[in-house]
């Protein structure tokens, strides 16, 4: 059952080939065994996923339901789910019971949706390698001495290893794709405002959204229409018509334009992911579409940009955990000044106080203008880039990531290092534009990742041509060895 995608799970539910408590325990079972050497789940909420699976086949029997009724996912730990722990990858959150559920967490409870539990992440979604995580690394399931990138490492590793058959995440710079692209599955960015954001933990509000994590562009497009929906509840939620994304998938692609960014294959690419990119690119002339050479002349500004940018929002974001409000508290303070500095310098990982010093530091009076306001006024100019390249081409393609997943600490004591592993991801989120991974080949038996990046609210267009090429390549349906007993 655990090698079925999500849409072979929703037709043999509906064929009555098994129950959603059958699927369920199946599922949770194999976390049980196999979870050990991955760590990709931080909570595993094994009754309350029976008690909804028994009343999924409730539902069912009773009649029509919701394609996803039934079907087991999991949520990255950045989701608000009542009742249930939201730790956010933090020792500040490790005791934070959320009293409501996030919107997108509604809405897979309201589709029917079975939630076997919370996958582990970066700590405040902040990093590319799930290292920063405070309940430990995540493995990647292909290899589980290397990374299996970030934030949404969990998720990532978690559907890699047929834990779940798909999982919600979320991206700041790249931790939908990045992640997808290193543990060879398909993942997609929406547009800024085209999933709601509420009791979605806050990292940096301008560029923070989340989307799925899953086998497939098929499964994908089923997951974004249960997370799709307008929110008054989330100020800067787009309303707009959800279309079904499921209802194009089957399009031809012919006379598709393609634009091939010149600065997306620069000689920081790792050739072997240059060559399985190059080969994808060939194959989807092979399908009618024509390829463009464009330029996105500032794209190598994004990575500074957003490392003013993002820490900013964050610093604003993370003074709301103060010792007060809730979750980590300090022993003993003294007076209020201790139990602010002390819970904050207990609370935090390395990395969070890392970007919430170089944010306020951007924000400070003396400095506004010199990196903050400049940021913002690059970002702008990136976000041109973009504009003007969608006047000749319908899609953007290129690499996700530089290179193939990497070691544990090899980056350890250079964050700029780790910063750079999102080149290609981070230009995205500055424009709001939406982006997506979908495997394309390997690099000495490592997954890697094609993105597309897509015009504003264009997804339908990309999950149609995610599923084209996967109707005619089978990069997805390879699975990490040893998952399989
Ligand atoms: N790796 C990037 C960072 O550390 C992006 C993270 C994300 O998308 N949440 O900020």
């Amino acid at each position: 059952m655990h090698n079925q995608t999500l849409a072979q799970l929703s037709a043999g539910l509906a064929a009555g080939d098994y129950s959603s408590v059958e699927l369920t325990r199946h599922f949770l079972s194999r976390i049980e065994q196999l979870d050990p050497a991955y760590n990709s789940f931080i909570t595993v909420t094994a009754e309350a996923a029976l008690t909804s699976a028994i009343a999924a086949d409730e539902q069912r029997a009773r009649g029509e339901v919701h394609p996803l009724c039934g079907v087991p996912i999991a949520h990255k730990d950045i989701f608000c789910t009542d009742g249930v722990r939201t730790s956010c990858g933090s020792k500040m959150l490790d005791n934070f019971v959320p009293p409501y559920d996030a919107t997108v967490v509604a809405n897979f409870a309201a589709a029917g949706a079975v939630v076997l539990g919370k996958t582990n992440m970066d700590e405040f979604a902040m990093g590319s390698s799930n290292e920063t995580s405070w309940y430990g690394p995540v493995k990647n399931p292909w290899n589980t001495g290397l990374v299996p990138g970030g934030s949404s490492g969990g998720s990532a590793a978690a559907v890699a290893a047929r834990l779940v058959p798909a999982a919600t995440a979320t991206d700041t710079g790249g931790s939908i794709r990045q992640p997808a692209a290193l543990c060879g599955i398909t993942g997609l960015k929406p547009t800024y405002g085209r999933v709601s954001r509420w009791g979605m933990i806050a990292f940096a509000s301008s560029l923070d959204q989340g989307g799925p994590l899953a086998r497939s562009a098929e499964d994908a497009a089923l997951m974004l229409n249960v997370m799709a929906s307008f929110d008054p509840k989330d100020s800067t939620c787009v309303d707009r018509e959800v279309p079904d994304y499921t209802a194009g998938l089957n399009d031809s692609i012919a006379g598709l334009r393609i634009g091939i960014p010149k600065e997306y294959f620069d000689p920081g690419l790792n050739s072997g992911t240059e060559g399985a990119v190059r080969d994808a690119l060939a194959q989807f002339e092979a399908m009618g579409a024509t390829l463009h050479d464009i330029s996105l002349p500032h794209s190598a500004l994004s990575v500074p940009a957003y490392y003013v940018i993002a820490p900013a929002e964050a610093s604003a974001n993370l003074s709301r955990f103060d010792g007060v409000r809730y979750g980590y508290r300090c022993a003993d303070p003294v007076d209020l000044r201790d139990l602010y500095m002390r819970t904050r310098a207990e609370g935090f990982g390395d990395e969070v106080k890392r970007r919430i010093l170089v944010g306020a530091y951007c924000l400070s009076a003396g400095y506004y203008d010199a990196y903050y306001k400049k940021a913002q006024q690059v970002r702008r100019l990136i976000k041109q880039d973009f504009v003007e390249a969608f006047k000749s081409v319908d899609l953007v393609m290129g690499p996700t990531c530089p290179n193939p997943a990497f070691a544990f600490g090899s980056k350890g004591d250079n964050p700029v290092a780790m910063y750079l592993e999102d080149i290609y991801t981070i230009a995205t989120n500055l424009a709001g534009l939406p982006g997506m991974s979908v495997p394309c080949g390997t690099v000495d038996g490592l997954p890697v990742g094609l993105q597309m990046i897509g015009n504003y609210f264009d997804e339908a267009r990309m999950l149609n041509v995610g599923h084209r090429f996967q109707q005619v390549t089978d990069w997805h349906n390879r699975t990490p060895e040893g998952i399989n007993p």
